[in-house]
């Protein structure tokens, strides 16, 4: 076994690393750009090496960089994490040159992963299913579109060379294949450098389930069963799950089998993924195989009771694996949810910003988090927003689902905008209790899933004027026990004044809109005069700054974390965004006109799909930022004229730049 490793990754699958690390007696070395020089993966390793800059391109993902640092530290062995270098066989090559163990498989069985239709090809030749499809080496569009009719329509295009759902387009028909095709080949061209495609024959309902082997350089091959993962948007998990629900042990047998022979194919060492797609009559077509360690890997290690980074160390050091075929069993349910900084409502554009406040449930054998952030940690567009994985386990689904939504309720994160009611609303759709999964649940289910951003409760309102009229009145007391004078009527907190209904206004925007709340102090409590009645109010904060509140006698606890004059209120994990609203401090301003059409984050300028003066409806897509990895739709707010455009495709932009003028019909041109 190995002394000491350097890990040449970030953030959560970092932290997640290190942990199985120390608890085997290794030491870890981390590394680190000039962003993360506060991480916690930095806090946690035994050693930590500054690599370079911010961008990934000038740190994590420079070879060269990673090895000088092992070489400094003595590492013997570097761990890839996923992402980053994890599936660059170079990389692997160059580690091996440099006297390094790379823990991760040999960069001949990468590369023939690498490119999906040369993986294809060689599942073929080892009888393993594959969807119907064209996935040889002739490109061209005539063959291409032939191919297609012979396949029959839907057909889906695919970069060869793709990942992360980008170069794909489903065509539903011969006459829409030509246009497709130029689109997918543009994009697989910037996303991979190489715009060669394949073709499969797109199934309407399949789900994702991949199987985990692992593979000892002795030539024993085992699988840890199938994770679920259908439920994705746009082609990225969302959900992942083991055991899939309701799979029947013979499939899990066949599919195991045909995974393992993937493997064998190769001559595969280490920890690996196959992945399927399994049709609604049990056929199972081989998709692709994924040379590293997953980020959905948990829910097989709950399931298993196994660490599966314990057993890639082994691996990588030649031992062999801990387990045979026949001593591996599953026991209960694992789900894995990802906690993201994105925002639902909008197209799951990722939200950047500061965790100010973040308090997560707590870690035991139900609930694990692996997370890669604390409290006061910056999501930065460097790298991919995710926040945390909550994985849960149980003896049954119904058991962990259950767990699953106890803990999303308890998960509070304020300061960027995340995906945590979103995931919780997904979880407790009744066709995912059901279990009816598959890839394409969350288009099926938008509009339950994705809810118009409702108005504040009576509930949250009241709790958010609690909390002020509580905060005010600790402040006054504080400010009375400080006063030379503490028992002088001025101080009196109760809001008791002689012979008046002493009462307050506060007013809160919310989402555009001002509402009036009536405070009337009353010796038990607040007479709060709400949208939706009045209703007696009162309540105490505790040592964690909560607000315990009894509303007209219902008894609840809430978190209200404040930022200036923004109160976000968290109840069973759903949090509302309330102003606290002075309306003589903002007397003449003017609501935002949507003139200006801005980047939502920084990012590059990839496409600028309209000319000066081009007049559009409402929706029309205008310019397509790409930031943080994935492409952002920047669409007319309404119908009008597009007086001009301030940046040219390449150009490189900060947060709030305005990138083009635009006029709704009926106003003037800014
Ligand atoms: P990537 O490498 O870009 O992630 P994959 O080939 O792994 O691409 O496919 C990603 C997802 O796209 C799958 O999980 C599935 O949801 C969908 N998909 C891929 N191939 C097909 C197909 N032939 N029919 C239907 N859906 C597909």
């Amino acid at each position: 076994m190995f002394d000491k490793i350097l890990i040449a990754n970030r953030g959560e699958i970092a932290c997640r690393i290190i942990r199985t690390a120390r608890r085997l007696g290794i030491r870890t070395v981390a590394v680190y750009s000039d962003a993360d020089a506060q991480a916690l993966h930095v806090s946690l390793a035994d050693e930590a090496l500054r690599i370079g800059p911010a961008p990934a391109r000038e740190s994590y993902l420079r070879p060269e960089l990673i090895l000088e640092a092992a070489r400094r530290s003595g590492a013997g062995a570097i761990h890839p994490g996923y992402g980053f270098l994890s599936e660059n066989a170079e990389f692997a090559e160059a580690c091996a040159e440099a006297g390094l163990i790379f823990i991760g498989p040999p960069a001949g069985a990468i590369r023939a992963m690498g490119s999906k239709s040369a993986a294809k090809q060689i599942m073929e030749a080892a009888a393993v299913p594959l969807v119907p499809g064209y996935h040889g080496e002739q490109q061209d569009p005539e063959l291409l579109a032939r191919a297609a009719a012979g396949i029959g329509y839907p057909v889906l295009i695919k970069a060869s060379a793709g990942g992360g759902g980008k170069g794909m387009r489903v065509v539903g028909e011969a006459a829409a294949f030509d246009d497709a095709l130029v689109a997918a080949k543009r994009e697989a061209l910037s996303g991979f450098g190489d715009d060669r495609v394949l073709l499969e024959k797109y199934l309407t309902r399949p789900r994702h389930v991949e199987i985990q082997v692992f593979a000892d350089s002795l030539g024993n091959v085992v699988h840890l069963f199938e994770r679920d993962c259908s439920i994705q948007r746009r082609h990225q998990k969302v959900l992942e799950e083991a055991p899939a629900p309701g799979m029947p042990e013979e499939l899990r047998r066949s599919m195991g089998a045909a995974a393992v022979a993937v493997a064998r194919a190769i001559g595969y060492v280490g920890a690996g993924t196959v992945e399927f797609l399994l049709d609604q009559d049990g056929s199972f077509y081989f998709m692709e195989m994924n040379t590293r360690l997953q980020v959905e890997h948990p829910v097989t290690e709950m399931i298993t009771g196994q660490d599966l980074v314990e057993w890639q160390f082994r691996v990588a050091a030649g031992e062999p694996l801990p387990l045979g075929q026949e001593q591996l069993t599953i026991s209960g349910h694992a789900i894995e949810a990802r906690i993201y900084a994105e925002d639902p409502q909008r197209d799951f554009l990722p939200s950047i910003g500061i965790l100010g406040h973040l308090r997560t449930p707590q870690e035991n054998a139900h609930v694990r988090i692996d997370t890669g952030v604390r409290a006061g940690d910056e999501v930065s567009i460097h790298y991919d927003p995710m926040i945390a994985k909550l994985i849960v386990w149980d003896t049954d689904r119904t058991g962990a689902l259950r767990r699953l939504a106890t803990a999303l309720a308890e998960y509070q994160v304020v300061g960027v905008t995340t995906n945590v009611a979103f995931l919780a609303t997904l979880a407790g759709h009744p066709a995912f209790a059901a279990g009816d999964l598959d890839t394409g649940f969350i288009e099926r289910h938008r509009t339950a899933l994705f809810p118009r951003i409702s108005p504040a409760t009576d509930q949250v309102l009241a709790l958010a004027c609690l909390d002020v009229l509580l905060r005010r009145t600790r402040e006054a007391q504080q400010a009375a026990a400080a006063s030379p004078d503490p028992w002088s009527p001025w101080h009196l907190t109760s809001g008791w004044r002689m012979n008046v209904d002493n009462h307050h206004v506060l007013v809160f925007r919310d989402n555009g809109t001002d509402i009036s709340i009536i405070a009337h102090y009353r010796p038990s409590g607040y007479l709060l005069e709400l949208p939706g009645g009045e209703q007696m109010a009162s309540g105490s904060l505790d040592h964690n700054g909560d607000i315990l509140a009894d509303l007209n006698g219902a008894r609840c606890r809430a978190t209200v974390v404040r930022h200036n004059d923004d109160l976000v209120i968290v109840i069973q994990g759903r949090s509302h965004r309330l102003t606290l609203h002075d309306p003589l401090a903002h007397v003449g301003e003017q609501e935002d006109q949507g003139g200006r059409l801005t980047a939502p984050m920084p990012g590059k300028i990839v496409a600028v799909l309209v000319e000066p003066g081009a007049r559009v409806a409402k929706g029309t897509p205008l310019v397509i930022l790409e930031a943080m990895k994935m492409e952002h739709t920047i669409a007319a707010p309404r119908d009008g004229l597009v007086s001009e455009i301030h940046f040219s495709v390449g150009a490189v932009v900060n947060e709030g730049a305005e990138l083009l003028a635009f006029a709704a019909d009926g106003e003037q041109t800014p």
